[in-house]
């Protein structure tokens, strides 16, 4: 064992373990274990990460696509610590809140206002609480398998799984946390993905009670596969005939046009949830809309529907993070990072085919996912990975964190505007190595 990787291992291990003591899992959040312990971080610079054995990986994470500059950026961190030396957070309105609500407002035609708060899964509850006091009906509707953070109604049915998915004309409303009331699951209705005809049914046996249905344009626990043009119109049409709201989550496809995923199809929801990358990497979200619905959380209003408050929402730290990031993300760079992201694609399709890997990648603009299946999977269900293959899946990526490449835990790469065609080839040549290492896993799966 080389002397960095004995330290760091020493070194995390040991932490590891104090943290064992006082939090469940050692941690705060899941998505940072890796077995036998996680790695601790030292500092993050550009698109490289290293741990405290000082040991570097290109990182195709960015904590979780949240980082669309990568790490440290200089005008972030010059916005930022000019703004600390002020204060952090006040009982007084910021100036920087409405330039940040004006610079959003003014990427999307149908983001006519917008609100803040402090994390997608806040901005998902947020869109959902407005549709029902926008609607005055209570049920929501879903895609198996999305994933929208930990709300409730909007996690149901995220990790279903065969045992309890229910018929595919009717797909059951499984809970994630044992315990969640039954009333809740009975609040949401869930829909396949990219299914018109089996999602308009099921639609149409709840119409009267549905306040919203809620997609993503390109899910990533689902495929990360792009909705097609016609699901979307086909939800869209329904929702104006039954006097529903169309919602997205654009948390993490934001990313994929100035204007979100949304300006593919040019179909523009009433409501759409923002958070990850707007936060210039501080915790963000926001919820985004037309007008009218949005009205539904104006306090002035002689009554209002939905009063919301939130002792950090447009803290001025996020939001002098937050403007400064999306400024640098214009046009050119979002056309930019997709073009990375496309030759990122065409590598890994390339390398799969080279290593002969029965394997295959999805994706959209500055995203990619390799699925450890020959055919991009068209739903939940489809992509659903057996025993083995999640067996297989870990192996790669174990392979790859090795190598130097830190890629989020589906084996998905969200990448960076720092990043240029020098660490996406060379992205590509470690999945093809990793290809390579992992064949004879394959080949012992085919001999059983
Ligand atoms: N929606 C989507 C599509 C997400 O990917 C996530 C987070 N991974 C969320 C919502 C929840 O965001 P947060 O973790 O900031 O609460």
């Amino acid at each position: 064992m080389s002397q960095s990787l004995d330290k760091v291992q020493t070194e995390s291990a040991i932490l590891y373990r104090q943290a064992l003591e006082v939090m469940p899992g050692g941690c705060s959040r899941n998505t940072i274990l890796r077995k036998p312990h996680p790695l601790y971080a030292d500092n993050g610079r550009g698109c490289y990460l290293a741990d405290k054995s000082g040991r570097s990986r290109i990182d195709f994470s960015n904590n979780l696509a949240s980082l669309i500059h990568g790490h440290a950026h200089p005008a972030v961190v010059a916005a930022v610590v000019e703004q600390l030396y002020k204060g952090t957070a006040y009982t007084l309105a910021t100036e920087s809140e409405v330039r940040y609500a004006e610079h959003l407002c003014s990427r999307n035609k149908g983001f006519e206002q917008v609100r803040f708060v402090n994390s997608g899964t806040e901005a998902v509850m947020c869109c959902l609480k407005a549709a029902r006091a926008y609607t005055g009906k209570p049920k929501i509707a879903k895609v198996e398998g999305c994933y929208h953070g930990s709300y409730d109604y909007a996690e149901v049915s995220q990790t279903a799984a065969p045992d309890n998915w229910g018929d595919a004309d009717n797909p059951s409303s499984v809970p994630v946390v044992i315990g969640t009331p039954a009333s809740a699951l009975d609040g949401v209705i869930v829909i396949p993905f990219n299914d018109p005809g089996r999602a308009i049914t099921i639609l149409d046996n709840h119409a009267g009670k549905i306040a919203c249905v809620l997609v993503d344009l390109l899910p990533h626990r689902v495929n990360l596969s792009p909705v097609s043009a016609e699901f979307i119109t086909e939800i869209y049409r329904w929702t104006r005939k039954n006097n529903a709201l169309l919602v997205y989550d654009e948390v993490i496809t934001f990313r994929t046009l100035y204007g979100g995923a949304q300006d593919w199809f040019g179909v523009h929801p009433d409501l759409t949830a923002l958070g990850k990358m707007i936060g210039g990497g501080f915790p963000a979200g926001a919820i985004a809309g037309c007008r009218d619905v949005m009205q539904v959380m104006n306090p002035l209003n002689d009554h209002c529907l939905f009063p919301l408050s939130g002792t950090f929402s447009a803290n001025p730290i996020t939001m002098v993070a937050g403007l400064t990031a999306m400024e640098l993300y214009d046009r050119v760079a979002v056309e930019r990072i997709n073009n990375l992201g496309k030759r990122a694609r065409e590598g890994i399709r390339e390398a799969i085919r080279v290593a002969d890997v029965p394997f295959c990648v999805s994706g959209a603009g500055s995203l990619f996912r390799v699925h450890v299946k020959p055919e991009v999977p068209e739903d939940y269900r489809t992509a659903y990975l057996a025993a083995e293959e999640g067996r297989l899946l870990n192996s790669l990526l174990d392979c790859l964190f090795d190598d130097g490449l830190m890629l989020i835990n589906t084996c998905t790469g969200a990448l960076s505007t720092v990043m240029t065609e020098k660490e996406i080839d060379f992205a590509v040549e470690l999945f093809l190595d990793g290809f390579r290492k992992i064949r004879p896993l394959l080949a012992a799966r085919t001999a059983a």
